[in-house]
């Protein structure tokens, strides 16, 4: 069998509960590259906190320029009490932001799937959220949360103004709406595009772009347009009327959170933040779980992996180019639920509680 040779991933355990999940992961590709012929190197940095702790900064420039030099960027999280007051540059999200932005990550992807073993643990009814699986693409650089001007200013009367700006340009738009179709076309060719064109002009452009580029070059992707409320509604509603979601960053950061707790834990749910092609013609991309560092039961090795060995499974479906192993992975994980093993956080009675590392090993052993 031919191995894959040189190719590098980076992982970036950084606080919390993220060295416990980090650690199953790198479990898993170290499988990967035993028994599947793969060749990864896997590389190792600090990030957020525990960067701070060391260097008095949340991302030193070796660790950025490690993640430029790797196929894909695996983050556990960052974050936790001891940094709280920490003045704004050096606070461990400093390095999230400092990557997505260095990296161009202008398309972040959010699954929500619902698995069949944990139907009970959503609170909608099974009926509805069975058989779910759609995935939501936010645009990441843009918008309100980076438009200019912005800020807090003093006007008459002894009042302040808080003020940002919406605004979208053509490329924005139509390089995020590409990665909707594009992945659309792997799944079931529809797409809905939300916005507020009812009331917003960056509305409008947003519809009338993502429009033209599915007239232009995705003739047979089924696009509908729904304004962002209605969107909001139509999730708790009916949602597997929905296949792939694209929309702004901030109606995205919004309806992604919905749509994921639609699911459950935030123990299972995986992201990927992807970007544009660098000179070679790869993708630039960083994976994480959604959930942060879970201060409250960091160290006592009963957090959940799966939502970061689903962040995995992105990496070698997105970046890596590995889909019969993606495949592999998110079916090693259907396994051991179907077997009733849970952490903690997914724990029903009749079926058995393990800590995270029994998880990973539980996960390894239905990869074989
Ligand atoms: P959180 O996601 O860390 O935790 C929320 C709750 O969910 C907690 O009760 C936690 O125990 C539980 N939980 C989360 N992940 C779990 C897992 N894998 N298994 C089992 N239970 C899990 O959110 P929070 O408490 O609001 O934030 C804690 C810290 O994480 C803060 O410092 C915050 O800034 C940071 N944070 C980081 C990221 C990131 O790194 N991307 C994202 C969100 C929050």
């Amino acid at each position: 069998m031919i191995k894959v040779k040189n190719r590098k991933i980076l992982l970036l355990p950084g606080d919390g509960i993220g060295p416990e999940v980090i650690r199953e992961v790198k479990k898993i590709i170290e499988w990967f590259n035993k028994n599947k012929s793969l060749d990864f190197k896997i590389e190792e940095g600090l990030v957020g906190g525990a960067s701070y702790d060391k260097h008095k900064n949340p991302i030193t420039d070796e660790v950025f320029y490690k993640a430029l030099e790797s196929e894909a960027v695996i983050l556990g999280a960052v974050g936790g009490p001891k940094y709280d007051n920490l003045e704004f540059s050096k606070r461990p999200e400093r390095a999230l932001l400092k990557l997505r932005k260095e990296l161009k990550l202008f398309a972040n992807l959010r699954p929500a799937i619902c698995f069949e073993q944990l139907v009970a643990a959503s609170s909608l009814k099974p009926e509805i959220i069975s058989g779910l699986d759609i995935m939501i693409v936010r645009e990441l650089t843009g918008g309100i949360y980076f438009g200019e001007p912005r800020g807090i200013e003093a006007i008459e009367n002894n009042e302040r103004k808080g003020v940002n700006t919406h605004s979208y340009t053509t490329s924005e738009i139509q390089r995020v709406a590409k990665v909707a179709f594009d992945l659309a076309k792997k799944r079931n060719n529809k797409v809905t595009s939300c916005e507020k064109s009812n009331v917003m002009e960056a509305g409008v452009l947003w519809r009338e772009e993502v429009q033209a580029l599915k007239d232009k070059e995705y003739p047979n992707i089924d696009l509908s347009h729904m304004l962002a409320d209605n969107c909001a509604m139509q999730l708790l509603r009916n949602p597997k009327q929905f296949d792939v979601i694209v929309t702004d960053n901030l109606f995205g950061d919004i309806l992604s959170d919905e749509a994921a707790m639609l699911t459950g834990s935030l123990g299972l749910l995986p992201s990927a933040s992807l970007g544009a092609k660098d000179k070679n013609g790869k993708t630039r991309s960083m994976y994480e779980p959604v959930h942060g560092s879970a201060p409250d039961i960091a160290g006592k090795n009963i957090a959940n992996p799966i939502a970061t060995v689903l962040s995995l499974s992105m990496a070698l479906r997105y970046s890596l180019d590995l889909d019969i192993e993606a495949d592999l992975l998110d079916s090693a994980v259907q396994k051991v639920l179907d077997d009733g093993i849970r952490t903690k956080d997914i724990m029903s009675s009749g079926k058995k509680e393990v800590n995270t590392s029994v998880m990973g090993d539980a996960i390894i052993s239905k990869l074989k």
